[in-house]
């Protein structure tokens, strides 16, 4: 489906004859995010200012058009897949650090620009910007901020949210607003910039985010705990937590995950990083003053051994802690082998019910008869179940949808949310009534309408409100 001419030359002229594509190749290369969820948009428009995108705006407002906005498509819930006929609004083109100021300690940026890019362009300074989603290579830190991105460092630092200052959104028809400054406080009106952070494109275009930096912290120590059963490596978690240090990292990786890591380091013809002999492992990191970092990972390796590791492998220069870091990063590459599809889920419950949530995991993969390999942020109660699947199977399907959703209504029984820091995009909007109080429910469709009279931005994401699409 493509859009009437008369509306394509409308968009030349707004944003220039480069900005903009229609040829099938581009439809299809922009059809598809992270997920397995595909879908053509009727245009790909590239725009570089913020005019530019409030003219598209307009245009789309007026004839009603969907947009879908586009950081680097890696979302994991089908939010940047295109609906059909829509405009896919690639912002990757708007790619540049506007200004960094020390004395301020905030960062002005324009949404395309990619995470780590930007971690490192601070640290430069002296800086720190701690959200690290573990696609911080490739994804965009208007992505970031319209997922509210979390990433393993969020146990110690907080998610992406926690250090958006400010933002100019274009609202749909084109006007464009302004929430928040620079300062760590305000409280000058209701806080519109927590309202747009997490929205995934629902509400409004994200151009410009001020961002909130540290210092930077001086020294780091690793370790990787090993544990003959799942529920102690569960349970580590809360006692480090007692021991009074609250670590930078405390991710999980059960068995089937050891198991793919240790499949794609043999294929890689890497010596193996540690024995399968081990039902899971735990990867801890603290950061800070040199000493107390040395001083503190001391204390969590005792705590390690007392709460049942069989080995602790402390990492004593940066290569060693190189090669400890690499196991965590090779999760989503290794599990993705584990079959011809997966399905990774993003489930939160309250930090003290991590160890009944893995259980119950557990007890649905056996339920199902399926494979699911579990990794996750256990710090932040948020677990990353990956249901291995072949999607040319109908029948397995049947059983993976199945498990998802009783993997949902664990997470939900126990208290938790259907999801951590992924968002619910395409792809776990029949799912949010559930997930969400009805009222509350009720007061979000009535924020999308008042943003969005016209139901352009991103039609059918996030709350469902055209067709929920679960499947
Ligand atoms: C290997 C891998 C590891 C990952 N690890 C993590 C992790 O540790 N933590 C985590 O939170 N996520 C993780 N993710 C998911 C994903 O990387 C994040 O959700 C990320 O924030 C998406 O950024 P993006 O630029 O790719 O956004 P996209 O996927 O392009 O878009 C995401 C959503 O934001 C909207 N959007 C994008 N830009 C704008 C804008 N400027 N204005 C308005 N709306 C916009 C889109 O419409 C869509 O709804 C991972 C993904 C992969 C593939």
């Amino acid at each position: 489906m493509t859009l009437p001419t008369p509306i394509l030359n409308e968009l030349r002229a707004a944003i220039g004859g480069d900005a903009i594509a229609t040829d099938p190749a581009t439809l299809t290369a922009y059809a598809y995010d992270g997920t397995w969820a595909e879908q053509r948009p009727a245009v790909v428009l590239h725009p570089t200012t913020t005019a530019q995108v409030s003219a598209i705006l307009r245009l789309a407002d007026r004839e009603r058009i969907p947009i879908v906005p586009r950081g680097a498509a890696t979302g994991l819930a089908g939010g940047a897949v295109p609906v059909a006929g829509s405009i896919c609004l690639n912002l990757a083109r708007m790619n540049r650090i506007l200004s960094i100021s020390a004395p301020d300690s905030v960062v002005m940026t324009q949404p395309g620009v990619i995470t780590a890019a930007l971690q490192k362009a601070v640290e430069t300074q002296g800086l720190f910007y701690p959200p690290d989603p573990a696609s911080l290579h490739m994804c965009t830190i208007g992505g970031n901020v319209s997922t509210n991105a979390g990433g393993p460092r969020c146990l110690k630092y907080g998610v992406t949210g926690d250090y958006v200052l400010g933002l100019e959104v274009v609202l749909p028809g084109g006007r464009v607003m302004r929430t928040g400054g620079r300062t760590i406080k305000n409280v000058s009106g209701y806080n519109l910039t927590q309202l747009i952070v997490g929205s995934e494109g629902t509400l409004g275009v994200v151009t410009e985010m001020t961002l909130q930096l540290i210092p930077r912290p001086i020294a780091q120590a690793t370790a990787l705990a090993a544990f003959a059963k799942l529920p102690e490596a569960c349970e580590a978690v809360g006692r480090i937590l007692a021991s009074g240090i609250t670590p930078l990292v405390t991710e999980l990786m059960d068995h089937e995950v050891m198991r793919a890591i240790a499949d794609l380091q043999q294929s890689r013809g890497q010596p193996p990083a540690f024995s399968l002999e081990a039902a899971a492992l735990l990867l801890v990191a603290v950061d800070g003053d040199k000493n107390a970092v040395e001083c503190d990972i001391e204390v969590i390796a005792d705590v390690l051994r007392q709460s049942g590791a069989t080995s602790v492998q402390r990492a004593r220069s940066p290569e060693e802690a190189e090669v400890l870091w690499e196991i965590r990063r090779s999760v989503s590459p290794a599990v993705i082998r584990l079959g011809n599809s997966r399905f990774g889920e993003d489930i939160v419950v309250p930090r003290g019910q991590i160890p009944q949530m893995v259980a119950l995991v557990k007890q649905i993969a056996q339920k199902y008869d399926l494979t699911i390999a579990v990794f996750g942020h256990i710090g932040d109660g948020n677990l990353h179940p990956n249901i291995i699947c072949d999607r040319r199977d109908a029948e397995m399907m049947k059983r993976v949808e199945a498990a998802s959703h009783a993997i949902f209504d664990a997470a939900i029984e126990l208290g938790g949310a259907i999801s951590g820091e992924h968002g619910i995009g395409l792809l776990k909007t029949g799912y949010v009534p559930k997930s969400v109080d009805p009222i509350a429910l009720e007061m979000m469709r009535q924020v999308k309408k008042l943003f969005d009279p016209n139901n352009i931005m991103n039609p059918g994401k996030k709350l469902g409100v055209r067709g929920a699409v679960t499947w």
